[in-house]
């Protein structure tokens, strides 16, 4: 059984993306931000207390392609990019397949996830514009950990508001944030007004995303050289992600595969958009990827594509933040505490709803214990133990696998492996001890 030349297709530093694609060129009119006060579309100024300049231009923009500054593409090599294209060789042979499963390696960066590619974007922009402080939230913490480092390489102090339910699951989590550098403090906390609103008011509360973010942006709007840092949702952040699919392309090119599936999970949606907004965008244009599906995986237990409702809402839950329209439960939803953190959020990114709205993107959820069997499946015949949340897009990637197989089709699958599980193994000990609840119990 001779392992295809495929398996692994590898780029040099060179082919690093020289410029981020940007889907707002080619979707047509999205419909603004609103000032969470007037209810108005929001102006470029309502951004200023929590954003820098660069970061509020890059929001409205509408150019396809941004230059990637050259510190940040050379800083992008720390992060281990390019990264990988491999071949599930193992995993088609285990499943009886005729259909090829090809997997981006997010998991391959030092911090274990995609955020930093993000992470360090933001952190360039801010410390050129004099900011001294980020704050910023994180749900499972691998957001946190992304900003904590790249702001030692543009040396800036980071402030992380950790949700209370993760910060207790995965105490390692603090500790990588604290050997990076940054301060973290378990959210709803007492370091801000509303944080002590929600202490007194649910004194036993696990906390939420939304709540974190209205903690981090209320300290970055009382200090000016103090700017907040988003690690998804917003256009900005699918921008920086774009060098995940751009590089995807100059690989699939090499293997001469056009997928006919591209799959990612989605939480706020930025891995997904990173993934497939660049395809998406060729396909706009009729440049290829005609018959290409793409498919956003969530969990049953933050349902915001499958389940949600598509209309103007707060990112946060205290109504800090402009509203977006975008897919979501509502913004006082807390999601149970599943173990892929990284997916509790009651929205979903403007573009990527708009996108889904379109019917250019199409959504599934499933069940933890089902995701954790497909991640138990990886480990045991690529050898990878995937994030909780990369289990989601693997899950559905395997399903895709299957059908293929029921119809004897000799199709192609592309899927995100967002990151490695290794930080998350909580969720791993409670699946193979048959622990592991279902999201309709939580
Ligand atoms: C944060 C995270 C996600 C979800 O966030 P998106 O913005 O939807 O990409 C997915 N996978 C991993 C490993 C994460 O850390």
């Amino acid at each position: 059984m001779a392992i295809p030349k495929d398996v692994r297709i590898d780029l040099s530093p060179e082919d690093i993306p020289k410029r981020w694609y940007n889907l707002a060129a080619d979707i047509g009119e999205l419909k603004p931000p609103l000032n969470p006060g007037t209810r108005e579309p929001a102006k470029p100024e309502d951004f200023d207390p929590i954003f820098c300049k660069e970061i509020i231009r890059q929001e409205g923009s509408t150019e396809r392609y941004v230059d990637i500054p050259e510190e940040v593409r050379d800083s992008l090599i720390y992060l281990n990019r390019p990264a990988p294209l491999q071949r599930a060789y193992r995993l088609e042979k285990h499943l009886k397949t005729p259909a090829k499963i090809f997997y981006k390696r997010e998991d391959m960066s030092p911090l274990g996830s995609h955020k930093g590619n993000t992470a360090l974007a933001q952190a360039y922009y801010n410390a050129e514009a004099g900011v001294h402080t980020l704050t910023t939230e994180t749900g499972a913490g691998q957001w946190g950990t992304a900003l904590a480092m790249v702001s030692n390489l543009f040396d800036i102090d980071t402030t992380v508001f950790m949700v209370k339910g993760s910060y207790i699951a995965k105490p390692l989590r603090k500790t990588i944030i604290n050997t990076y550098g940054a301060t973290i403090h378990a959210s709803p906390s007492a370091q801000t007004e509303f944080g002590r609103k929600i202490l007194k008011e649910h004194p036993e509360t696990s906390g939420s995303l939304g709540i974190a973010i209205s903690e981090a942006c209320e300290v970055a709007a009382k200090d000016e050289n103090t700017c907040y840092s988003l690690g998804s949702v917003l256009n900005h952040v699918m921008l920086h992600q774009s060098v995940i699919g751009l590089e995807t392309m100059q690989q699939l090119e090499i293997a001469e595969v056009e997928p006919d599936y591209v799959i990612a999970c989605a939480g706020g949606g930025s891995n997904f958009a990173g993934l497939t907004f660049p395809m998406i965008g060729e396909k706009i244009r009729g440049r290829g990827f005609e018959n290409t599906e793409f498919i956003a995986v969530e969990p049953d237990a933050a349902p915001s594509l499958t389940k949600g409702e598509f209309k103007y809402d707060f990112g946060d839950t205290a109504g800090f933040t402009p509203l977006l329209m975008m897919y979501t439960l509502g913004s006082e939803f807390v999601p149970p505490s599943i173990h892929a953190g990284g997916l509790r959020y009651h929205g979903m990114s403007p573009l990527v709803s708009a996108a889904y709205d379109m019917d250019m993107v199409s959504a599934r959820s499933y069940d933890q214990t089902e995701t954790f069997a497909a991640g138990l499946l990886m480990a045991r015949t690529e050898g990878i133990i995937p994030a909780p949340e990369s289990c989601h897009a693997l899950k559905a990637a395997i399903d895709v696998a299957l059908e293929c197989k029921e119809r004897n089709e000799e199709k192609s699958i592309v899927f995100g492996l967002s990151g490695h599980g290794l930080l998350d193994l909580y969720g791993y000990e409670q699946y193979l001890e048959g622990t592991l609840p279902s999201s309709a119990k939580l």
